[in-house]
């Protein structure tokens, strides 16, 4: 069924190919963008010029999606597609060869040095097992954030090089904020009493935690679709957290959080959310917030969680 749809698409794809836009003048800079990270660095270069979007929705759950036909379209019409790459974005190896030629992607996962996926501490194996998975969540760090970033802008401004200057600029700007981040993390994590993060939930941080030396237990990994923990996991994460006397637990950004309650019910531990950036809600999409805005947020529960 799925096959299916993609040829579908491809279908699509390839009836619209006639009807792009051919440059002009008046031409605005089109940039389409898989998900939030993607789009946050985007934006922020942008500064306002031209015409971004994320193909995510708001809220919506970002391992399960599909594109739309009219998704489609928006990539073949765009000057700039900026993607992740991983596990998650495999559709896009269907399309990519069927993009005409004015479309520059920028796929970030080319830009950091990509971690396999582990199964750590307390982690319960995923059922697909077999080969072991290349970590997609590259932005959980700032320094790969840094990176992708600078990959960002060099597509911008080859797309746009009358803007390059502004690009530039405005990439110097977000870079400022980025190593500010880098370095308060940084502070934290040599400074804390502990360094081990307990998650009652999915494993989004591997590079986050490789970054600032810190060590996990977690009931899944990456983005593992299972969400129902075995009882050996949860005995598992239970013993992590009273052996070391945790006193925070984190659940993810638009999670149930019910794993998370039940190990702080077990331990006294407290339920603290770490923002993985993944997506953003509605409200924070239209107010704004930046990965800079939400990784700030998980300062303050960071310093909890080590502390
Ligand atoms: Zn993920």
């Amino acid at each position: 069924m799925k096959k299916y749809l993609v040829l579908l698409l491809i279908l699509c794809l390839a009836l619209a190919g006639c009807g792009r836009q051919s440059a002009q003048k008046e031409h605005t800079l089109s940039v389409v963008c898989t998900i939030f990270p993607c789009y946050d660095l985007a934006r922020a270069v942008l500064g306002g010029e031209g015409e971004i979007s994320m193909l995510i929705s708001p809220g919506s759950e970002v391992h399960t999606y599909d594109p739309t036909p009219s998704d489609l379209l928006k990539i073949q019409n765009a000057d700039v597609f900026v993607m992740i790459g991983g596990e998650s974005e495999e559709w896009v190896n269907t399309i990519l060869s069927s993009l005409p030629g004015g479309v520059r992607v920028a796929r970030l996962m080319d830009c950091v040095d990509a971690l396999q996926e582990e199964l750590g501490e307390g982690m319960e194996e995923e059922e697909e097992s077999g080969e072991a998975e290349w970590d997609e969540h590259i932005w959980t760090s700032p320094r790969n954030m840094r990176k992708m970033l600078s990959m960002v802008t060099d597509a911008l401004c080859e797309a746009a090089p009358e803007k390059a200057e502004v690009f530039r600029k405005n990439a110097g700007e977000y870079d400022g904020q980025l190593a500010k981040l880098d370095q308060d993390f940084s502070d934290i994590a040599a400074s804390a009493q502990r360094k081990k993060l307990v998650f009652g939930d999915r494993f989004p941080f591997l590079y986050f935690v490789r970054a600032y030396g810190l060590s996990y237990a977690a009931a899944f990994p990456g983005c593992s679709s299972a969400s129902e923990p075995s009882v050996s996991t949860v005995a598992a994460l239970v013993s992590a957290i009273k052996e070391e006397d945790i006193p925070v637990v984190f659940q993810l950004e638009l999670s149930s959080g019910r794993l998370a309650r039940t190990l702080a019910d077990e331990t006294g531990a407290k339920v603290l959310t770490l923002h993985s950036c993944h997506n953003v809600t509605l409200d924070e999409f239209q107010s704004g917030e930046t990965y800079v805005s939400l990784m700030q947020k998980n300062l303050q529960s960071l310093t909890e969680a080590l502390n």
